[in-house]
């Protein structure tokens, strides 16, 4: 039996990972859920799974979260705040996490199941944006198994060779390559994406998602972010990772072998197929996804991806190569421009013009160790809200 921790068990990757769960009784169980803010969503899913132990971050909301589950009935244990995740990712109550907090706040907590050699589940890409080679080298230490639930990287990890994760960058490989969906506003030029509203932005064609990932879609910051994280997981050089848009969703992402052999990974855009895979893997269980039906959907199609309207996707590869502190830079000034711009506060322009302001100016300092990031981090935040206000 697999006893799982869900971190961030309220949001769109959480729910699909409890319907996944649920579907197999006597294989997975759910024994630790976490949200952030949200205690009644969080107390109506312990009624649901019934986990050991329910984390709500916010500090202030432990009693609300503890009387919420009394009031059900629950013997479902209550804790709060940011540190009661870190001890749960360790705890013998769980040997496997999802990491589906969005954001770097997911950080900490997605350390320390890797110190701890649990299989980790990772969903949360801003964690490995910001500190992929302490992460790596925390699954490295601690023998975790880290598994991929981004659908892309889940992709790469099942036509890869085993073990594809923190070993470097076979020989015999050529490339990677990330398929894009293009977001809402594929073909759309410069000019036309001004007055984008967040709404618009979040009604992403293919995936249904939480809103920040969502806006990231729409910017092609996603992809960028995802660039970053095939980097560490599997090692590859920043030259030998490429994207290409393909509207349709269906081709997760293509790995090419030095003999010319292309390997990609199908099947419909749904979440549960990779949540399921890195559930069970290397079993194959049924996740509740619908068969692809080929005929119907008769061609896939190919496209360069348009960094001059979307440059957020050319700001990602600049900051790769340019190192660690303008990848956390990169990603805490993301974190902002994505808050303000769905607050109403910047327009759709405004996130890549924010991120290179930011990159300006943070983007040559070095950090490496974690106390330094984190000091980054919330450095590029400072500036990047000090922008917002201006
Ligand atoms: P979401 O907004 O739907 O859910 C986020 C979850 O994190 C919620 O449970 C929320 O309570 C929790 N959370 C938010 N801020 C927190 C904080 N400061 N401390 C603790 N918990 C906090 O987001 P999502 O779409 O499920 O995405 C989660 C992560 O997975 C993101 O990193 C995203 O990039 C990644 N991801 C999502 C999808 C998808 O299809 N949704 C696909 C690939 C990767
Ligand atoms: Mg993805």
């Amino acid at each position: 039996m697999r006893r799982i921790a869900i971190f961030g068990a309220t949001g769109s990757i959480g729910g699909s990972a409890l319907d996944v769960i649920a579907r197999h009784p006597g294989r997975f169980e759910a024994t630790v859920l976490s949200a952030h803010t949200q205690v009644d969503a969080l107390v109506e899913l312990c009624a649901v799974h019934r986990p050991k132990l329910a984390i709500i971050a916010d500090p202030q909301l432990h009693d609300a979260l503890a009387e919420g589950l009394k009031a059900r009935g629950l013997s479902t244990e209550a804790e709060a705040g940011p540190a009661a995740l870190e001890q749960a990712a360790r705890s013998e109550q769980c040997d496997t996490v999802i990491a589906a907090i969005v954001g770097a706040a997911g950080l900490t907590s997605t350390l320390a199941a890797a110190e701890a050699g649990k299989r980790l589940l990772l969903a949360n890409k801003e964690s490995i944006v910001v500190a992929g080679a302490l992460l790596m080298d925390a699954v490295r230490r601690g023998g975790a198994e880290l598994i991929p639930v981004d659908s892309e990287h889940s992709a790469l990890f099942q036509c890869l060779p085993q073990p594809a994760v923190g070993h470097g960058f076979r020989r015999d490989l050529r490339r990677l390559i990330l398929t894009a969906s293009g977001g809402p506003f594929r073909g759309r030029k410069r000019a036309e994406l001004e007055h984008i509203t967040p709404d618009e932005a979040c009604a992403h064609p293919n995936w249904s998602m939480g809103r920040k990932i969502s806006v990231d879609s729409a910017t092609l910051m996603n992809k960028g972010l995802e660039v970053i994280e095939a980097h560490w997981l599997f090692g590859a050089p920043v030259e030998r990772i490429e994207v290409v848009v393909h509207p349709q969703s269906i081709i997760h992402s293509l790995v090419e072998y030095a003999d010319g052999s292309m390997l990609a990974q199908l099947g419909p855009p749904d979440m549960r197929t990779a949540i399921a895979c890195a559930l069970a893997w290397p079993d194959r269980v049924d996740a509740g996804v619908e068969s692809l039906d080929l005929l119907r959907l008769g061609r896939l199609d190919f496209q360069a991806p348009d960094t001059e309207a979307f440059p957020c996707l050319r700001l990602a590869f600049e900051a790769l190569r340019a190192g660690p502190a303008a990848t956390t830079c990169l990603n805490a000034a993301n974190e902002i421009a994505v808050s303000g711009f769905l607050q109403g506060r910047l327009g759709f322009l405004g996130i890549p013009a924010l991120l290179e302001a930011c990159l300006d100016r943070f983007a040559c300092e070095s950090a490496a160790q974690l106390a330094e990031l984190l000091d980054l981090d919330a450095r590029v935040r400072d500036h990047a809200r000090s922008q917002l206000n201006a």
